[in-house]
């Protein structure tokens, strides 16, 4: 059954239901991959019999004619998500060996659906980072060069997915976490427009950022996910929108003649690298030949999204990482004094030293006397960011760019944490407005590595950004290739 690690979601759903093949196998086989792949440093945390319980229960389902779209199907969590079944770490040592007593609404629509968990995958410590190089356990390599990052924060997912451990796993995006890993590591990721997947249980980073999506090999199986993960979560989520779940996958084969994709020229600039933009430019190329037409847009506030972002970022997760007190759960430091020195040393120990770099900025900007000059300002700029899309959106239905300034680069090369922040520039307005985004593969650069395309919508409109990615794929097959090697 060798093949099995090449099927499509869909198709491997299919099978599943139509019992040419059962959940324990697909199980079974998928798990032994993950552990024969366990020097890529993704997964977390496995767990063989709760995996094989779940299948089990998914071919119950299947025997009784239960028409769940997901029956069988296995995918993993990135390690933000809450899970009863497994560990819930955030990557981080202040988390290792937390159980939750619940399921995060994600992870509990998608286990409905029948998908069957293999595990918990790694992830940057509570998803800040680009690199997955501060995860407190270990780094994740890249399955198409392993002396590379994958891109983080969601690095375990990316890197699951294109070293075929899985066909699909979910993956969180404040600044980027799902598009940028999917482009430095040759997959299709989606994060929704913010709202329409509820982040219970999603352990909370920059709450009014954080959102859920799938990260997949094509923009077919991204929408058999995305249809299943969002939806409305009131009693839990009062953020979440309260807005009817859809089928995402609805129009993947509408034609997109006449498309009017946007190309702002604020992300064509020197910060690009040429092999990067060449793969970019050859994407667009192809959009015209499908119909599209390319307008030029200008996103005026691009380079100002670095600072609102890394402003507003670390102000709300200095907020949210107040409850890593050594009480509630978690770590607690063995030796201490009085209930003041053991907060102290529980999160000085607990901590790794980009968590405790962010809850020092962010408690910073939010102090009396700097509110106003960091905070406020970077609100006001924030709204600003948003108005510039609205208005591009006037004249354009999709944006298309690039996910990252260059390919994954190497584990290490970039140990200065402002270096970091400036990969960032491509995705960070677009989840500082609030919109959908996405990223798919869309050729090679230096070192055969894998490029994408990053494409954003307006709100609500994901399934025009599927729409136009699947059109894509229809017609390129970067999203089928593999690692050189790779079985
Ligand atoms: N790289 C960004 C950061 O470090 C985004 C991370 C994310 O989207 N979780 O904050």
């Amino acid at each position: 059954m060798a093949d099995l690690h090449d099927l499509s979601v869909a198709d491997l759903a299919r099978r599943l239901k139509t019992k040419d093949v059962s959940a324990v196998e697909t199980a079974r086989h998928f798990l032994a991959r993950g552990r024969a792949q366990s020097a890529l440093g993704a997964y977390l945390a496995m767990d063989e019999e709760v995996t094989l319980a779940q299948a089990r229960a998914a071919d119950e389902r299947i025997s009784r004619g239960d028409a769940a779209p997901l029956l069988g199907v296995p995918l993993a969590h990135k390690d933000i998500f809450v899970t009863k079944d497994f560990p819930s770490t955030a990557g981080s040592k202040m988390l290792e060996g937390y159980r939750s007593p619940f399921d995060a609404t994600v992870v509990r629509k998608l286990a409905e659906a029948g998908a069957v968990s293999l595990g918990k995958l790694n992830c940057d410590e509570f998803a800040m980072g680009s690199s997955n190089e501060n995860s407190a356990f270990h780094p994740v390599k890249n399955p198409w060069d392993h002396s590379r990052i994958p891109g983080g924060s969601s690095g375990g997912s990316a890197a699951a997915v294109a070293a075929r451990l899985l066909p699909v796993a979910t993956g969180t995006d404040t600044g980027g976490s799902i598009r940028q890993p999917a482009s430095f590591c040759g997959i299709t990721g989606i994060k929704p427009t913010y709202g329409r997947a509820s982040r219970y249980g999603m352990i909370a980073f920059a709450s009014s950022l954080d959102q859920a999506g799938p990260m997949a090999r094509s923009a077919e199986d991204c929408a058999l996910l995305l249809s299943v993960m969002c939806g409305p979560d009131p009693d839990r989520d009062s953020t979440s929108l309260d807005m009817p779940a859809e089928d995402f996958g609805r129009s993947l084969d509408a034609s997109i003649e006449g498309l009017r994709i946007g190309v702002p020229k604020e992300f064509f600039g020197e910060g690009l690298a040429p092999d990067v933009r060449a793969a970019i430019d050859a994407a667009l190329k192809q959009y015209v030949q499908l119909g599209a037409k390319l307008v030029d847009i200008t996103l005026p506030r691009t380079e100002l999204s670095i600072p609102v972002y890394y402003i507003i970022a670390p102000a709300e997760a200095s907020s949210n990482l107040s409850r890593f007190d050594g009480v509630k759960f978690g770590h607690r430091a063995k030796q201490y004094t009085d209930l003041v020195d053991m907060y102290k040393k529980t999160r000085a120990e607990g901590f790794g030293d980009e968590v405790k770099r962010r809850i020092m900025i962010g408690t910073y900007v939010l102090s009396h006397g700097y509110y106003d000059a960091y905070y406020l300002q970077a609100q006001k700029i924030r709204r600003m960011i948003a108005d510039d899309f609205r208005q591009a959106f006037t004249q354009c239905d999709v944006i298309a760019g690039p996910a990252a300034p260059t390919v994954a680069w190497k584990l290490g090369a970039k140990s200065d944490p402002v270096a970091n922040y400036l990969a960032d520039i491509f995705t960070l307005p677009g989840s500082l407005a609030g919109l959908p985004g996405m990223c798919l593969p869309c050729g090679f650069g230096e070192g055969g590595m894998p490029v994408g395309l990053q494409l954003l919508g307006n709100y609500f409109q994901e399934a025009k950004l599927l729409n136009a990615a699947h059109r894509f794929q229809q017609v390129t097959d970067f999203h089928l290739r593999k690692p050189e090697g790779l079985q």
